[in-house]
């Protein structure tokens, strides 16, 4: 790994331990189970494991379930799954709806000490009174109730007493401050609702608020990262702990990661799974942690990629080609090279015996020593050759098949095309080759030197494969600009499905998780869908930036 500087939080991490203010980091990732994760959710998950992986300590994982309708247990055991696979272990795995109880207590010690109150406005009335940034806000009529009224009204809140939005319990600070969410913020709000691991036994569930912070400071959380939007936040956040008398938590924020040409919201991607723009959370367009395992990206790939983003104090976009960079690294390292051929046409060899076949010899990976081996290629007189590889008119430089011209076959031998046979309507059908027998990779004498190489599959040896190839989801570079509704900007050919493409016969043993280079096709990985009848590819990423600008 590079050597590079430290970013803003670990040099308030080297500073806090310097000092001697804790002897263990603890962090935590708290996602709401509410969706899937996705790439920006990577970040955070390699920025608070990293750290403690870094320094001496530990990251629980917080299920941050206050929000009892849109929370469901497929999410937590997708997140889970997610976490593991990209690499990182949690401590312990929690849920703020464990702290029910435990922030009840915390709610009665503030109404105790005079610093919180029930308040019976509708939420109309509250955003009335709450003020402008620039104008105070006014105090509610029930500001000034009596302890003993609001620990009242409060257990009766609990209780089941009254319906929803009929009540909250409200901080009870101060309806002038500057900071809008220090004027009186709600703690409590009543909602009868069935809650997905305390069922029905609460019908109060606490703000965000009130929950974040004091389950941070349960934990004993050192450092306690979250995105910009929370930095208006922070000043509740130290109020509540310090007026609770807990452990002071602290607060960092950095910028939230955005990529382009996709959307990281978790109620923008539920859209596009609910309404069918694309077949589940994992279809391998999402930019979730899912979709893109299944897409075959890797989980080194990712990490490398959030820790070369870094972290920052400003919102910003992020290249989706800088994601394509790390996992064609990672890739072209660890990829066993096949050979598979997307559009066919028929190559017939006229000088090679009919009905004989030979073994050949391929490396799986070129790029380690020894090349991991080798696989058997069969050859014969009819193979499979890209369409494209071949024009009946080639331009100068065009080193591939056309009448006259040369060239080798990968791992095989050298043929020159003579002829070829078109149909009615003009498309060519079959390429007449003779192939110098003398001219086999590794034992060639035939002192012949051509520049171009193709891939190739024997046609009575070849398996056929279902492979889709994908673009972008969106066409534009920040669809989630909010200027129009997102999904104006889908991508409709962002999916290309080849029903019939020949593969290499040894590719029907592709491991699930593994990826292989197609030659000169790019990298692909097996689908979830493959069975053994039917094999199903996915590209991963082309060989080269398509995309570059
Ligand atoms: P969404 O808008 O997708 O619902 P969220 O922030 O509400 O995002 P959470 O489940 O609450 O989603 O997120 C868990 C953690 O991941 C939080 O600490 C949050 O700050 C962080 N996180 C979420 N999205 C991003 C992002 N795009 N970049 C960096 N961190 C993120
Ligand atoms: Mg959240
Ligand atoms: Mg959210």
């Amino acid at each position: 790994n590079e050597e590079r500087s430290l970013n803003f939080i670990e040099e308030i991490i080297e500073e806090d331990l310097k000092e001697g203010k804790y002897e263990k980091i603890v962090t935590r990732f708290p996602p709401e189970p509410n969706g899937y994760l996705h790439i920006g959710h990577a970040s955070s998950i390699c920025l608070n494991f990293g750290l403690t992986q870094k320094y001496n300590g530990y990251t629980n994982l917080r299920f941050d379930d206050t929000n009892p309708t849109t929370e469901e247990t497929e999410y937590v055991e997708s997140i889970k799954d997610d976490i593991r696979w990209l690499g990182f272990t949690w401590k312990e795995e929690l849920y703020t709806s464990d702290y029910f109880e435990t922030l009840y207590g915390y709610a009665v010690k503030l109404i105790e000490k005079g610093l919180a109150y029930v308040d019976d406005i509708s939420a109309e009335e509250m955003a009335e009174l709450k003020g402008t940034p620039t104008e105070p806000g006014k105090d509610s009529p029930f500001r000034n109730r009596s302890v003993e009224e609001n620990i009242d009204l409060f257990s009766r809140m609990r209780d089941g007493e009254f319906e929803d939005g009929r009540r909250t319990l409200r901080a009870k600070i101060d309806m002038a401050h500057i900071n809008m969410l220090m004027r009186d913020p709600i703690l409590y709000r009543i909602k009868h609702a069935h809650h997905h691991r305390t069922g029905n036994k609460w019908c109060i569930y606490p703000m965000y608020d009130f929950a974040h912070g004091q389950s941070d400071s349960i934990e004993n959380i050192t450092h306690s990262i979250c995105t910009l939007e929370f930095v208006p936040h922070r000043e509740l956040y130290d109020w509540l702990i310090e007026k609770l008398e807990i452990y002071p938590s602290k607060q960092y924020e950095f910028a939230r990661r955005n990529v382009d040409f996709t959307v990281t919201s978790k109620r923008k991607l539920l859209q596009l799974v609910t309404e069918g723009f694309v077949e589940g959370w994992d279809d391998p367009r999402m930019p979730t942690i899912s979709g893109l395992r299944r897409r075959g990206f890797t989980p080194a790939s990712i990490r490398n990629f959030c820790d070369r983003i870094g972290i920052a104090k400003r919102d910003n976009l992020v290249e989706y080609s800088l994601l394509e960079f790390f996992i064609r690294e990672d890739l072209n390292k660890s990829a066993w090279r096949r050979m598979a051929v997307l559009d066919p046409v028929k190559l017939v060899i006229t000088n090679y015996p009919g009905g004989q076949d030979e073994m050949l010899e391929g490396e799986n990976n070129p790029e380690v020593e020894g090349g991991e081996g080798s696989r058997q290629i069969p050859f014969s007189r009819e193979l499979w050759v890209e369409r494209e590889d071949f024009m009946e008119n080639p331009p100068k430089k065009f080193f591939r098949l056309g009448p006259g011209l040369s060239v080798r076959l990968k791992h095989a031998y050298i043929v020159k095309c003579e002829d070829f046979v078109k149909d009615e309507a003009g498309n060519v059908t079959e390429i007449h080759c003779t192939y110098i027998p003398e001219s086999k990779s590794g034992h060639d004498t035939s002192g012949i030197h051509v520049k171009g190489t193709i891939h190739w599959v024997s046609v009575p040896h070849a398996k056929t494969a279902e492979v889709r190839l994908y673009d972008r989801l969106f066409k534009v570079e920040d669809p989630g600009n909010e200027e129009r509704d997102f999904k104006e900007y889908i991508n409709t050919e962002s999916l290309q499905v080849i029903p019939n493409a020949f593969i290499e016969a040894d590719l029907a043993n592709a491991e699930h998780g593994k990826g292989y280079q197609f030659i000169r096709k790019g990298y692909f990985t097996i689908d979830k869908d493959s069975t053994s009848g039917m094999l199903v590819f996915n590209r991963t990423v082309t060989l080269k930036d398509a995309w570059a600008k």
